[in-house]
């Protein structure tokens, strides 16, 4: 592979356990976009071990060349390791743009990255530009309300993109001939913390998975009692799981394993009921397959009514009990629907 080449654009996806990521996924078709509208050459990183086979699918799925940075200590995704690896292709390649998916863990490595090299760092892209030698880079803020736009001008730029940044419109062609993927070992380093595994969490995972109505309480809950509504709407319903947003989560009113989004689960129910919940984009990356979204929040203007079908705007301590009430009115009792 070359080096020195101002127009590199690296695109660092993860492996866990010798698997590609599911944030990681689309970064290969990202990167050729994004390199595409950079006037660069995409060039793919993993780190992990034993993860040469999903480098080379990495690879042929998306035609670009990927460089494996492997050790044993980053069998699970390692921030640190994964920053300093990285530093030293910075220093071989001087890319123009490090990206990487917007996950916890890559937001992690990206931020030690920025401090390592002394560059900025924006995360959560959703659109990037190029106007007079400066990046344009778009990103929610305020829960999705309002869009930014950051104008850096100084290389190489460090970002988290979100899901679908950048994703062609058109299939992206993709070269026929084998790119070369290379394994290169990272040095025993001080590793600081070694991770050791990740706990999936089966059970809530099968129960959030398999149900037909997901009821997702958020802040606008109010209180941690209030969260007991969830459970007396989600109980009218044969097949239904209550689900959190990270903000109720981390404030301790649902656990965490109930966490939808973008560092929690995937749903995609028949019936999503988002009761209090504002519709940031890592929420929203979540739950919105989801074939019916209601939307009960006090905001019409919240991110959220804009992918749903149908939304009421009212207080959700008045109209969770409110139709908890015309339930029990228009059912045979104990019949659930
Ligand atoms: C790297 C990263 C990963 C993340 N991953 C996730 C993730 O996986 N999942 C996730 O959810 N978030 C995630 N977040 C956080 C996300 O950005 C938002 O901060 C979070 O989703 C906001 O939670 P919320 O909607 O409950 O709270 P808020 O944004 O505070 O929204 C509360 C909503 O409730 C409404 N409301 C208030 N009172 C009432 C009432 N009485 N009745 C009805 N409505 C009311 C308000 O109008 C508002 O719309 C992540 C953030 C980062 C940076």
């Amino acid at each position: 592979m070359q080096s020195s080449d101002r127009g590199t654009v690296l695109m660092v996806g993860e492996t866990i356990d010798g698997r590609l990521s599911a944030g990681s996924g689309d970064l290969g078709k990202q990167a050729l976009k994004l390199a595409e509208r950079l006037g660069g050459r995409p060039v793919g990183v993993l780190t992990g071990y034993g993860s040469d086979e999903p480098a080379r699918t990495w690879s042929a799925s998306a035609g670009i060349s990927v460089i494996v940075l492997e050790h044993a200590r980053c069998r699970f995704p390692n921030p640190s390791m994964t920053a300093s690896g990285v530093a030293g292709l910075v220093d071989e390649y001087a890319p123009r743009a490090v990206c990487f998916p917007h996950t916890m863990r890559a937001c992690q490595a990206a931020a030690t990255l920025s401090w390592r090299l002394n560059v900025p760092c924006v995360t959560a892209v959703e659109a990037i530009a190029e106007k007079n030698g400066h990046f344009e880079l778009k990103r929610s803020i305020f829960g999705g309300k309002l869009c930014r736009t950051v104008s850096v001008g100084t290389t190489p730029l460090v970002m988290t993109i979100m899901p679908g940044t950048g994703s062609p419109s058109m299939p992206t062609a993709v070269p026929d001939v084998p790119l070369p993927v290379a394994i290169r070992r990272l040095p025993d380093t001080d590793p600081g913390a070694i991770p050791r595994r990740i706990d999936r969490r089966k059970e809530a995972d099968q129960a959030l998975k398999k149900a037909q109505v997901v009821v997702a309480g958020g802040r606008g809950l109010g209180t941690p009692e209030q969260a007991g509504l969830l459970d007396t709407v989600a109980a009218m319903f044969k097949s239904a799981a209550v689900a959190g947003s990270r903000g109720a989560c981390d404030l301790g009113w649902l656990p965490h394993s109930r966490q939808v989004g973008e560092t929690g689960r995937t749903v995609a129910p028949a019936l999503y009921l988002a009761c209090g919940i504002s519709g940031a984009p890592q929420h929203l990356a979540g739950m919105r397959t989801s074939q019916t979204i209601v939307a009960i929040n006090t905001d019409p203007d919240a991110a959220m009514l804009k992918v749903a079908h149908y939304a009421v705007i009212e207080d959700l301590g008045r109209f969770l009990p409110a139709l908890r009430e015309q339930y029990e009115k228009m059912t045979d009792k104990g019949r659930r629907l």
